[in-house]
């Protein structure tokens, strides 16, 4: 549904742009799911840029653990984390790449997600215990959370599901190797969990209208008349899970990833609630974190995540916008 209205409104409107809102297309919070939408995200921080898209039941398909950012190191972490005012990291990290890392990034995507279901009713955030799945079967090469040194295991290709209680989704943890995503691993992450979804423990009986990915612009958004147009943003793993969008085509519904306004290939422009946008970056008088993004993530910036409510010059954006490769 989602997918045939959006390729609709992408052909229909060609360059000019398909405005939607997500929440004007969702269906009622209260009547049962009828789709599933898949966003895909390099690290756990990420899915706010695909917000506006978000549906009923959602999976949310995060390929790394993030555990390479700086703020895990104690020193950096020290001038980030504001306690008084945001939730801190837990476990605290013990540095880059440490399993403290790993987990205190995981919590954090956990309890956002948990906190943004407090006020929209579609999100999952009742979170079972988390399954471990045994080694999933290989089929784009091999997985590896260290690419370039010869430390693949077994453990590499399993995922760690955490089931939302009330059927409203799950978050599937991958863990390919903050900062060394290669493309064929995206591929296997999106490939893996649309057709392993009972080994997941997702839900099998709704189709996939969509496959959305992280934000990614790798020229700067310079392309606008009045200049630089959107925040620029080129790390490695945005870009192979772009590259894995646009050259794979994975037949589960619209397939779009989201960029700048200015890039040519986009055809699809989308606006997230101002009450979505609240519930996530809201801040108080006294600068304390009330949203549920600035809350739980705010450790990772120095002082918190902001947002853009016009335009596209932070990483996180209120109007957003995608191409589409496929619609099927
Ligand atoms: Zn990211």
């Amino acid at each position: 549904m989602l997918g045939r209205l959006l390729g609709w409104l992408g052909a229909t409107a060609a360059m000019t742009a398909a405005v939607v809102s997500g929440l004007a297309l969702a269906p009622s919070p209260t009547g049962p799911p009828r789709s599933a939408v898949y966003v895909v995200v390099p690290h756990p921080d990420d899915e706010f840029q695909v917000w506006s898209l978000i549906e009923q039941y959602t999976v949310f398909v995060v390929l790394t653990h993030g555990e390479q950012t700086e703020y895990c190191e104690p020193s950096e972490y020290e001038t980030s984390a504001q306690p008084d005012l945001e939730h801190p990291a837990d476990p605290l990290p013990t540095g880059r790449w440490s399993p403290a890392c790993s987990e205190a990034r995981q919590n954090s995507l956990l309890r956002y997600l948990g906190d943004m279901s407090a006020t929209d009713a579609r999100i999952p955030g009742d979170f079972a215990p988390p399954v471990r799945t045994a080694p999933l079967p290989l089929t784009d090469g091999p997985v590896c959370r260290s690419d370039g040194a010869d430390e693949c295991t077994s453990a590499d290709s399993t995922a760690e599901v955490f089931v939302d209680r009330r059927n409203r989704g799950a978050v599937v943890f991958f863990d390919l190797g903050d900062g060394d995503l290669t493309e064929d691993e995206a591929v296997w992450g999106i490939r893996t969990a649309l057709d392993q979804r009972a080994a997941l423990g997702l839900d099998t009986s709704l189709p996939v209208s969509a496959v959305l990915g992280a934000y990614a612009d790798d020229d700067g958004g310079t392309g606008g008349s009045s200049g630089q147009r959107c925040f620029p943003y080129a790390p490695p793993d945005h870009l192979a899970l772009h590259r894995a969008l646009w050259n794979v085509d994975f037949h589960a519904g619209l397939q779009a990833a989201a960029t700048c306004a200015d890039d040519p290939h986009r055809s699809i422009a989308a606006t997230v609630s101002d009450a979505a946008v609240d519930a996530a970056f809201r801040i108080g008088e006294g600068g304390e974190r009330l949203g549920a993004h600035v809350k739980n993530y705010g450790w990772l910036w120095p002082d918190y995540y902001h947002v853009a409510r016009e335009g596209e010059l932070d990483l996180f954006t209120q109007q957003q916008y995608f191409w589409v490769r496929f619609d099927e």
